[in-house]
C-alpha cells in the first residue's frame, strides 16, 4: 500500500474534530440541561417541601390503569436515565419525602417475594415472579437507601440482613427513607431509590448499577418517568 500523503489527510482530521467537538458539545448540553433543571427543582424541594404541594406522589396511589402503587411520599426527583455525570445514566427513580431521617414509610409497590442480602443495609428487592406488563416473565422491584449515613438500617426488623423470599403484599410497610451512600462523609439527601430489574432468565436479578438492566418505570407507575421522553415536567399521574 502506498503511504498516505499527510496533506491529504488534513480534511479528515478536520472532520473528525468537529465531529468530536460536536458530540461533546451535544452531551454537556444533554446533561446540563437534564440535570441542571432536575437538580434545581429537588433543592428547592428539600429547601421548602410546604411550598410544593403539587409536586408531590402519594405512597399507595395508584395512576390510571398502572399495576404498580406509588412506593413512598414525595417529590420524584430525579427520573430514569437521568444523568449525574457524563456517560452515567440513572437506574431508577428518586422520590424525595421532603421529611427528616427514618420518617417517610416505604411499602411495597406490587406483591412480591422479598430477599434481602447479608450484606445489604439500606436495600432490599422483592421478586415478581409474573411481570403483569410482560406476561411469562419475571421481574425484580428494588428499594434502597433506606438507613443512616453510618449504616444504621431504617428497614423493618421484619426484614433482617439475610432474609430470603418472604412473600409481601403491596402496601406492606418496609422501612424508612434514609440517606445512606456507603461513604458516611458524603450522604445523599434524604430519599427513596425505587427501580425495576430484569431477570436473568435463570431466576436471578441483574446488577441494578447497569441502566440496560433496568425498566422504564413510566408504565408501572403511570408517570413520565423516562428523562429522554420528560425534560422537564414535574412528574405526576398522566390523568392528573
Ligand atoms: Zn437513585
Amino acid at each position: 500500500m502506498p503511504a498516505q500523503n499527510p496533506r491529504s489527510m488534513a480534511p479528515f482530521l478536520l472532520i473528525i474534530a468537529l465531529t468530536f467537538v460536536s458530540v461533546a458539545g451535544y452531551m454537556a448540553f444533554r446533561w446540563f440541561t437534564t440535570d441542571g433543571n432536575r437538580t434545581r427543582n429537588v433543592i428547592a424541594w428539600l429547601r421548602d417541601p410546604s411550598a410544593h404541594p403539587e409536586w408531590v406522589v402519594k405512597a399507595g396511589q395508584q395512576c390510571g390503569e398502572a399495576p404498580f402503587t406509588m412506593p413512598t411520599d414525595g417529590y420524584v426527583g430525579f427520573l430514569w436515565g437521568d444523568s449525574f455525570r457524563p456517560g452515567h445514566h440513572h437506574q431508577g427513580l428518586d422520590i424525595f419525602g421532603g421529611g427528616g431521617l427514618n420518617q417517610t414509610p416505604v411499602i411495597a409497590a406490587y406483591p412480591g417475594y422479598l430477599t434481602r442480602l447479608p450484606e445489604w443495609k439500606s436495600s432490599l428487592i422483592i421478586r415478581i415472579p409474573e411481570d403483569p406488563l410482560n406476561p411469562g416473565q419475571q421481574v425484580w422491584t428494588y428499594y434502597t437507601h433506606m438507613a443512616d449515613s453510618d449504616g444504621n438500617s431504617y428497614i423493618l426488623p421484619e426484614y433482617p440482613p439475610g432474609t430470603s423470599e418472604v412473600f409481601v403484599e403491596a402496601g406492606t410497610l418496609l422501612g424508612y427513607q434514609g440517606n445512606f451512600s456507603g461513604d458516611p462523609n458524603n450522604p445523599v439527601g434524604i430519599h427513596l431509590h425505587f427501580s425495576i430489574v430484569k431477570d436473568d432468565g435463570q431466576g436471578k436479578f441483574l446488577n441494578e448499577l447497569e441502566i440496560q438492566n433496568t425498566l422504564d418505570p413510566s408504565p408501572y407507575l403511570g408517570l413520565l418517568l423516562n428523562a429522554d421522553q420528560n425534560r422537564d415536567q414535574i412528574p405526576v399521574c398522566f390523568d392528573d
